[in-house]
């Protein structure tokens, strides 16, 4: 990674916050983002501690004047740009559709999927003038693998689309060299659940008897942050350089059972 430049979003905690440290201890210039302006400022902190490099700039991945405003930074401050991680994103209000309010719906899809299009949208013309690069989107494996956590339908829908975003921009974007992957993670120990409204989601379940243990890998742990910067770090890197499109699901076969 040494001399690149990597943007991630929603690097303030989680699996982008593990992403920012091992890119940037990797040798790459680090652009973390968030639209909570303390915890990205905390991530920069830890990553010149251990040595490395970066910037913190507050923005809404939803908000299209705030990406605008990342990538006039990020042009001015480093003038490339070589990976960009879109990550960022909400699990939103799970409940009955019928229960789901047009704004809660709204707010998930805006975030989650709007978000990807325009971290990615604004992202492209520094990416083609650098001529190669690679894009990451953080997916999952509810929409993709897993349909059985019912209630989730927004968080669910963004995150199938992702998907075939990912894929309709990797065959776009071949001719310039750009590599586009999506990652769908299991259950991974973050701060998601923050980020999570359920709401009688008990009353619409099928009432269907699940095989024991959830993550067959592990016993039934989850994932860690690290474990899915790894990933980042491999498909940013040229190690990857044959493969775009592909969607890769990191779960401890956990969406192979439960899907
Ligand atoms: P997290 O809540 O720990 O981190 C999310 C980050 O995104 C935070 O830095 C938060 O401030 C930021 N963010 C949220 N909304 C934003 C916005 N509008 N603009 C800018 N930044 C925003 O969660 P995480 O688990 O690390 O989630 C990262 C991604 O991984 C998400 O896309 C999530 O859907 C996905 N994911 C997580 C899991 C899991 O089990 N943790 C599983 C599958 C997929």
């Amino acid at each position: 990674m040494e001399g690149r430049v990597a943007v991630i979003t929603g690097a303030g905690s989680g699996i982008g916050k593990a992403a920012a440290l091992l890119l940037a201890r990797e040798g790459a210039k680090v652009v973390a983002i968030s639209r909570t302006e303390e915890e990205i400022n905390q991530t920069i902190e830890e990553v010149r501690k251990a040595g490395g490099e970066g910037i913190a700039i507050p923005a809404d991945v939803s908000k299209e004047a705030d990406m605008k405003r990342v990538y006039a930074e990020v042009e001015k401050q480093y003038g490339r740009l070589d990976v960009l991680f879109a990550n960022a994103g909400i699990n939103g209000v799970w409940a009955p559709l019928d229960e789901i309010e047009l704004d809660e719906w709204q707010k998930t899809i805006d975030i989650n999927l709007t978000g990807t299009f325009l971290t990615v949208k604004h992202a492209l013309p520094m990416l083609k003038k650098q001529g190669k690069g690679s894009i990451i989107i953080t997916a999952s494996v509810n929409g993709t693998r897993i349909f059985t956590n019912t209630g989730s339908t927004a968080y669910s829908s963004t995150k199938a689309a992702q998907v075939a975003f990912a894929q309709m921009m990797a065959l776009e974007l071949a001719k310039h060299k750009i590599r586009v992957n999506v990652i769908c993670p299991g259950a991974i120990e973050t701060k998601i659940e923050e980020s999570t409204d359920r709401r009688n989601i008990e009353t619409i379940k099928e009432p269907a008897e699940f095989p024991e243990g959830t993550i067959p890998l592990t016993d039934g742990e989850p994932g860690k942050s690290e474990q899915v910067a790894d990933l980042v770090l491999f498909l940013a890197s040229d190690r990857a350089s044959h493969i775009t499109g592909t969607p890769i699901w990191i779960d401890g076969a956990e969406s192979l059972l439960l899907g």
